[in-house]
């Protein structure tokens, strides 16, 4: 994204606010004569902030801010939104597991081993269908119902936000354990937060809502 000169701003204000304008009354408004303000005008057309039509003058083009916006979504990194992880090991039970849910107001649990590591992923629907049927929830443990490694889908804390959206999109999960990668072979990562389809949610309104000028 281009950096903008103080003069090139006041232009993109004027046009905002009077647009459609000719070149002749922006530079009226500025104090300064029309071949002065050529070389901003040009800039400003070519890099998209403006666009020009011939008789008609000037206007603002909202697309550009928009889109401008929308690129900075896609590079933001998974490691700025993430959000605390809630753990229980791996041996507590399902009835426990299902209050903790509530208790913490989140979708899914994420299992660790007695070090920490990511062991499994506990997600609403599997509480459901474990407390189908089955009266002793005190006793089952949620490592017999959680989705375990190797099938976790995971995301680091360098990755994208695109990239933890495609993921969970791809995958029909609605969160995502981040991780540090310990050993690959071994399966061994070491949970260090969270990411949501809310996260996604709020991450994209903080940044269309952030104000350009
Ligand atoms: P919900 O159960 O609330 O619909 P999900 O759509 O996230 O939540 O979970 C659907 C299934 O996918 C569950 O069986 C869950 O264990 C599993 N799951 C959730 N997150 C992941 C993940 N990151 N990797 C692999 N499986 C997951």
């Amino acid at each position: 994204m281009i950096k903008l000169t103080k003069r090139q701003d006041e232009i993109l204000q004027i046009v905002k606010q009077n647009g459609p304008i000719t070149g002749k009354e922006i530079a009226e408004k500025l104090s300064l004569t029309r071949a002065a303000l050529r070389p901003d005008l040009a800039i400003l057309t070519m890099s998209g902030n403006l666009d020009a039509r011939p008789r008609v003058g000037y206007y603002f083009n909202d697309n550009f801010e928009v889109k401008q916006q929308a690129k900075k979504f896609i590079h933001q990194k998974v490691n700025d939104y993430k959000a605390h992880p809630i753990v229980v090991e791996k041996s507590t039970s399902v009835y426990d597991a299902i209050v903790q849910l509530f208790l913490e107001d989140v979708g899914t649990l994420y299992a660790v081993d007695s070090e920490g590591l990511l062991a499994g992923v506990i997600s609403r629907k599997d509480l459901l269908r474990a407390s189908l049927g089955n009266k002793n929830l005190n006793d089952l443990p949620v490592s017999v119902i959680m989705t375990r490694m190797p099938n976790i889908i995971t995301i680091e804390p360098e990755e994208t936000l695109l990239e933890a959206a495609k993921k969970m999109i791809h995958n029909h999960i609605d969160s995502l354990p981040v991780v540090k990668v310990e050993d690959q072979l071994k399966n061994t990562y070491l949970l260090v937060g969270r990411i949501t389809k809310t996260t996604i949610t709020r991450a994209y309104l903080e940044i269309m809502e952030e104000k350009t000028d």
